[in-house]
């Protein structure tokens, strides 16, 4: 389980995050929802230890993180799937993907895992040995979240993954955030999609301002007027 306790961080002089609080399970769906600015992408990369935790703590599974570098924090079973993608877009499908399996380079490991992606993304089997850069965007978003999977992740934190998609790709690509957790894997999602990524989460969070304001079973938090007219037009 992953526990942040009060963590606060933030840019130079600037905090951002005051104070935060949550739990992402094991085997659930956490979605995190939030206006544009309210700190999710610094959330995410705190606990990936890409910012300094300036306050409070972050354990994962019993073990302290608020103070691992990066690569530790991926080799506890934390993969972080950044917001906007950042393939090497001159480099093949294959290649990128591979990129992502560092942790365990060179052990069996890695072929078994780069067939459960190819599993999970057929599209992505004729594509292998073309440029990322050519790819459509929903296919690098595929691209994207296999790399971070390539790692072996327990808990994988996907960065608006929709961002920028057409509706019908935005399904899709929901539906496999949807089959990497029905297939044991926690995930810790920020979505604008706020009705879609609740419909497939167990639990949410709502950030504002850099404070956690709710907390709810996802759907609960579907019921919740607040977050209806806030985040589902309603
Ligand atoms: P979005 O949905 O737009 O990505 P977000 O909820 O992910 O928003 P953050 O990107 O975490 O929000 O930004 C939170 C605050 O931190 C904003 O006020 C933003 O201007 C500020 N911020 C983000 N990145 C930096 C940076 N590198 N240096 C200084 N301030 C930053």
């Amino acid at each position: 389980m992953l526990t942040l306790n009060n963590v606060t961080s933030g840019y130079d002089a600037t905090d951002v995050l005051h104070g935060v609080s949550i739990t992402a399970r094991p085997g659930e769906l956490t979605v995190i929802l939030g206006a544009n600015g309210s700190g999710k992408t610094t959330l995410f990369k705190t606990i990936s230890g890409l910012l300094p935790v300036r306050d409070g703590s972050i354990d994962y599974d019993g073990r302290s993180l608020h103070r691992a570098r990066p690569n530790a924090i991926v080799k506890a079973g934390i993969a972080h799937c950044p917001e906007g993608r950042h393939l090497f877009g001159k480099m093949s499908v294959e290649k990128n993907l591979r990129l992502g399996s560092y942790p365990h380079r060179n052990s069996s490991r890695t072929d078994e895992i780069f067939g459960e992606v190819l599993d999970l993304f057929p599209v992505l089997k004729e594509k292998a040995k073309q440029p990322a850069g050519s790819l459509s965007g929903g296919q690098q978003q595929m691209v994207a979240i296999g790399r971070a999977l390539m790692s072996d992740p327990s808990l994988l934190i996907l960065d608006e993954p929709s961002m920028g998609l057409a509706p019908l790709v935005v399904e899709q690509v929901l539906a496999s955030v949807a089959q990497i957790n029905v297939n044991g894997i926690a995930v810790l999602l920020s979505e604008q999609n706020a009705k879609a990524s609740l419909a497939i989460a167990h639990r949410g969070y709502v950030l504002a301002e850099g404070r956690i304001v709710l907390a709810d079973d996802a759907s609960q938090l579907l019921d919740n007027s607040e977050v209806q007219s806030a985040y589902l037009g309603l």
